[in-house]
């Protein structure tokens, strides 16, 4: 039985099979060799995926699905017929239609696969896409990255130890990434991009362009009628393609509307420059996300070894000048850009299942471990309300970390632990992904009990967070639900935020850390004078019992209400109590 390889893409799918020693694309039951990620119900509730569901999606929009994918492990429901379908059950009939597609092909049933994800889905998203994986009735060996995938198909793991940028444009989002190959590793660096960039835009520019040209020539505006405009959309995304080979094409759409002086037609010659044009910042808009990427992975463009395409839109001409220009490199194009992600996943999948299918294929020294790393930084919530950083964004999969905590408040017998994702040094500014409870802490004042916290991500990415009360072995987990994981359109937003606010951040922690410190110092204060009681020289205690109360004065204010000239009488003051401390 052969296990197959699945590049689950938001517009276009893809599977593949080693055969005779290299990876095959399947050809669906229409002849085509991707399908679109396209499902609809129709008014008698028969499924139809791929595209015949495309097809008919302008006519029956209600209940027709694209584009899933962006949904995966959020709480998104599609509303059909009084029925609800999850982006999982969605995404299971196109794994469904590929996996029958596949059957057909072998002559044999299909269960074993491995599919692929981009490198920043998070745990939610991984955990959705293999459940998608289940319910299509498929045994997911492996989910594994888009980027790394695309680096097996191109035979990279056999070569030279080096970093690869793998450049994926496809028909709706936009992913860089810089990946590491070492010996049997494949690593994931660093990623970036931009989810609402893709082929779609250019096909919308280049319709909107024929548009305006109609009615320049015919009077008619067609803006407001769905049908006539879907009919724009088809022929500009044609014409969009056949302009990566060809210098001119022409659209010729007749009959497209009705005219004052009868049915108007659409006839327009479109230039490659003029496609260019009408497109440029839509290829140049690609140009922060690789340079974020290879800062993050902390190398210059001159240091990559290769650079990939994946994505259908990578066959414009324009893009490939472009990457050119960026990375200094010619990018390899050997493999159909959106084949070779589901190639890869194919070389995975038969290298999981130990076919010896050909040395070629195989990694050197056996089984390719493969690395992906951490989309987003985990924290958890502590004193003052505070992320405190357990695991950072891009560190490498899989991870184990732990950390011992202890509690804030005497006592104590519970603490929560509050698990949060994002880049902000405040909890309130991230987003919490799970809570538990650690109850039945022996009563200790605070500071003396010991609660272990740890965190394991696995190869898949998926997280399981314990605490661990060392004091009596009482242990806790997490069980992550779907609802609080986050989406990838969040994690994109949180990092974007996450950079707007870095510095108003610093500055707001500082002055939490700084109350914090203010607020326990008072405290020792006021302890020792209870301690030392009459001893104390009367001058000592009271300048100490006036410096308590102006520190306590800055405290009591809200710190938004603070202007300029208290921060520094309240920094005074500290000061002037750290002294009469000693401290
Ligand atoms: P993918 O999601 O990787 O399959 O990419 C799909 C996108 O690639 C769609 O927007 C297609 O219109 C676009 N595409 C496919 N073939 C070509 C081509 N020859 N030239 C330009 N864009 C293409």
């Amino acid at each position: 039985m052969s296990a197959i390889g699945i590049d689950l893409g938001t517009t276009n799918s893809c599977v593949a099979v080693v055969e005779g020693g290299s990876p095959e694309v399947i050809a669906n039951a229409e002849g085509e060799r991707t399908t679109p990620s396209v499902a609809a119900f129709t008014k008698d509730g028969e499924r139809i995926v791929g595209t015949t569901a495309l097809r008919q999606m302008a006519m029956n929009p209600g209940r027709t699905i694209s584009s899933v994918k962006r949904h995966m492990g959020t709480n998104w429901r599609a509303g059909i017929d009084g029925r609800e379908f999850s982006p999982q059950e969605i995404s299971a009939m196109i794994l469904r239609k590929l996996r029958t597609d596949a059957e057909s092909f072998l002559g044999s049933e299909v269960r074993d696969a491995v599919i692929t994800v981009p490198a920043y889905f998070n745990d939610m998203q991984r955990n959705a896409t293999k459940d998608a994986g289940t319910i299509a009735g498929l045994n997911v060996l492996r989910i594994i990255n888009e980027p790394t995938a695309a680096a097996l198909a191109y035979g990279l793991d056999h070569g030279d130890a080096q970093m690869v940028m793998v450049y994926d444009l496809g028909g709706g989002t936009f992913d860089v990434s810089i990946i590491e190959i070492g010996d049997n590793v494949i690593e994931v660096l660093a990623t970036a991009g931009n989810n609402k960039l893709g082929g779609d835009d250019f096909d919308a520019r280049l319709a909107k362009h024929l548009r305006e040209r109609f009615r320049e020539q015919t009077g008619v505006d067609i803006s407001e009628d769905a049908m006539a405009c879907q009919r724009v959309l088809e022929a500009a995304e044609q014409a969009k393609k056949e302009l990566s080979s060809m210098e001119s094409t022409i659209v010729n759409l007749p009959f497209l509307a009705n005219g004052p002086e009868g049915p108007a037609h659409l006839e327009e010659t479109i230039t490659r420059m003029q496609f260019d044009m009408l497109t440029r910042d839509l290829v140049e808009a690609t140009s922060e996300p690789v340079q974020q990427a290879l800062n993050d992975a902390g190398i210059a463009a001159s240091e990559l070894g290769e650079v990939l395409l994946v994505g259908g839109s990578t066959r414009i001409p324009a893009v490939q000048e472009h990457v050119k220009k960026l990375t200094g490199k010619v990018p390899a194009s050997s493999i159909n850009p959106d084949e070779c992600v589901a190639q890869g996943a194919a070389i995975q999948a038969a290298t999981l299942e130990g076919a010896r299918t050909g040395n070629a294929l195989m990694p050197r020294g056996g089984e390719l471990l493969l690395l992906d790393v951490v989309p987003m930084s985990f924290s958890i919530e502590t004193v003052g309300g505070v992320a405190t950083r357990v695991i950072e964004r891009n560190t490498t999969l899989p991870v184990h970390y732990e950390q011992v905590f202890t509690t804030a408040a005497p006592f104590q017998t519970k603490v929560e632990v509050n698990v949060m994702q994002g880049e902000r040094p405040m909890a309130a500014d991230n987003k919490s992904i799970g809570k538990f409870q650690l109850k039945g802490i022996k009563r200790a004042p605070a500071g003396v009990p010991q609660i272990n916290v740890s965190f394991d991500i696995d190869a898949n990415g998926i997280l399981t967070v314990t605490a661990t009360d060392l004091g009596t072995g009482n242990e806790q987990s997490i069980t992550i639900t779907d609802s609080e994981r986050m989406s990838d359109e969040e994690i994109q937003a949180a990092i974007v935020d996450a950079e707007r606010y870095a510095e108003e951040d610093r500055a707001k922690r500082a002055s939490f850390e700084k109350r914090n410190e203010a607020q326990a110092l008072c405290g020792r204060a006021e302890e020792r004078m209870k301690e030392e009681g009459r001893e104390m020289d009367k001058d000592e205690k009271r300048a100490l019992k006036h410096a308590v109360a102006q520190v306590q004065r800055y405290l009591a204010k809200r710190p938004e209400k603070m202007k300029d000239g208290d921060e520094a009488a309240f920094d005074a003051a500290i000061a002037e109590l750290t002294s009469l401390m000693g401290e």
